[in-house]
């Protein structure tokens, strides 16, 4: 590194995601004035907004439009693709994968961890390798081409039972983003099945959950709203059950009854980013612990939020702030100020926010929300769930482009094509989450 840079104070955020890109935002913003070089790196040139994944899968919204490029909406910063790999607390340095796998090193003078979450994933045969994930473009896009392609081949099956498999879909994880994606799943196969001329009851869908309860985030009333609106679109839910085994045919439940079906979807929880067990820092829940003001405990110059830590939440004591994108926005926010403030700029904060409730999307003119505590559903809930997307996706071009998207939708019949974009390896749960593992050997 020349010595321009050495003279310059270096702020580096890990990690491309709500909390980094919000922090990446406003840090740039609040030390415009200063020597102070902010470099944001990740795997992937954009930030993700996840709540729409399932309409990519469902085939609503285009994968381009749910994707906020850094470049040109972080300005004055620095944005490097690679994956983080190593942290040097005492040297200030860290060790990144770049593209073309080479190892690079570079040196902070503040750090900020914000590298996420990833799917949880249990020790179920056949999981890792046949069912696939929604964290990211690739699986939201391999899913939708998958269950496509699973219905096109259905149609030209002699065998009765073989064609049943390739028209069922389990989907694993009733919580919202799961719910969201078997329903928006169901609108796809329904715009497939009349497009392809066959009964949409045919496609078969499983919805499965550990929990005895949809949607516990929303509340008990709205939980049964949601389940409601499942068992009307047909949705076989099946709660207090899991998988025991994944085949590319079938899958065994936890009451050992076999479903024959080509189609797994795992959407049951996440947990944090693997870079926080390379720290040997102290975690809870496997996130890294950090204090109120988001700073790491013994290392001040080091900063952490969002899913891949255990933020204190001081409007319930004794608990952490749920992985959600409300809480790793604002901390995104906080984390700024903080780390401005660090180096001289500003005072120090605690993170405090109250949650605002959830909105969750649940298909063709259905929805439930709870703005402020607020219970709603069917059409209110939908307006609501819609507009507060709008006003949430950090990009006016984004925000038109899905705009329009959820126009088209309203007006036209979905389009049944399947690109081919993402293979079954790009959409697998690790190399999904960006730049790949070497592959051993
Ligand atoms: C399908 C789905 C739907 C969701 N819907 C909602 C919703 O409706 N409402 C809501 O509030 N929340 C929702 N969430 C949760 C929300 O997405 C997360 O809480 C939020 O993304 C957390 O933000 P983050 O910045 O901590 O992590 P992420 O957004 O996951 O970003 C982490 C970033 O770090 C990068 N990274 C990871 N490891 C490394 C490394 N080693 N080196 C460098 N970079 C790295 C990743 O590539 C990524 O860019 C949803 C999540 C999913 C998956």
């Amino acid at each position: 590194m020349g010595g321009y840079r050495q003279m310059v104070t270096s702020v580096v955020i890990v990690g491309s995601g709500f909390t980094g890109f919000e922090c990446a935002r406003r840090l740039a913003r609040l030390l415009r004035k200063d020597d102070v070089e902010v470099t944001i790196i990740s795997p992937v040139d954009y930030m993700l907004y996840t709540p729409l994944l399932p309409d990519v899968a469902g085939g609503v919204v285009d994968a381009r439009f749910v994707a906020i490029p850094l470049a040109g909406s972080l300005k004055r910063v620095r944005a490097i693709r690679g994956r983080v790999d190593h942290v040097d607390l005492q040297a200030h340095r860290l060790q990144y994968t770049d593209l073309e796998q080479r190892t690079r090193e570079l040196s902070w003078d503040r750090l900020v961890l914000t590298p996420g979450s990833v799917t949880r994933l249990f020790d179920i045969p056949g999981l890792a390798q046949y069912a696939r994930g929604l964290k990211s473009t690739a699986e939201a896009l391999y899913l939708r081409d998958h269950v496509l392609q699973q219905l096109e081949l259905s149609c030209l099956e002699d065998d009765a039972e073989l064609a049943q498999a390739r028209r069922t879909i389990v989907v694993v994880g009733a919580s919202y983003s799961g719910t969201e994606l078997v329903l928006q799943l169901r609108a796809l196969a329904n715009a497939a099945a009349k497009q392809m001329n066959f009964d949409p009851a045919a496609v078969k869908f499983l919805l499965l959950d550990v929990a005895e309860q949809v949607m516990p985030e929303v509340g008990e009333k709205l939980g049964n709203r949601a389940q409601r609106v499942l068992r009307r679109r047909g949705i076989d839910v099946r709660l207090g059950m899991t998988l025991n085994e994944v085949h590319p045919d079938h899958v065994v439940l936890s009451d050992d009854s076999r479903v024959a079906a080509h189609t797994v979807a795992w959407v049951t929880g996440v947990t944090a980013a693997p870079l926080i067990e390379t720290l040997n820092l102290p975690t809870e829940n496997g996130r890294l612990t950090v204090q109120t003001d988001l700073s790491v405990p013994g290392h001040p110059d080091v900063f952490a939020a969002g899913d891949a830590a255990a933020v204190p939440d001081v409007t319930r004591p004794g608990m952490i702030t749920p992985p959600t994108a409300q809480h790793a926005t604002r901390q995104g926010k906080t984390l700024a100020k903080n780390v401005a403030a660090s180096l001289g700029r500003g005072k120090k904060r605690d993170y405090k926010h109250h949650d605002m409730g959830l909105v969750v999307d649940l298909g063709p003119h259905q929805a439930v929300a709870n703005p402020l505590k607020i219970p709603l559903s069917g059409f209110p809930a939908k307006c609501v769930t819609r507009g507060y997307h709008l006003y949430a996706i950090p990009r006016g071009v984004n925000r038109w482009a899905v705009a329009l998207a959820y126009l088209t939708d309203a007006l036209f019949a979905r389009s049944v094509v399947s690109l081919g974009l993402s293979t079954q390896s790009d959409a697998q749960f690790s190399s999904s989450e960006g730049i790949p593992l070497p592959q051993a050997g």
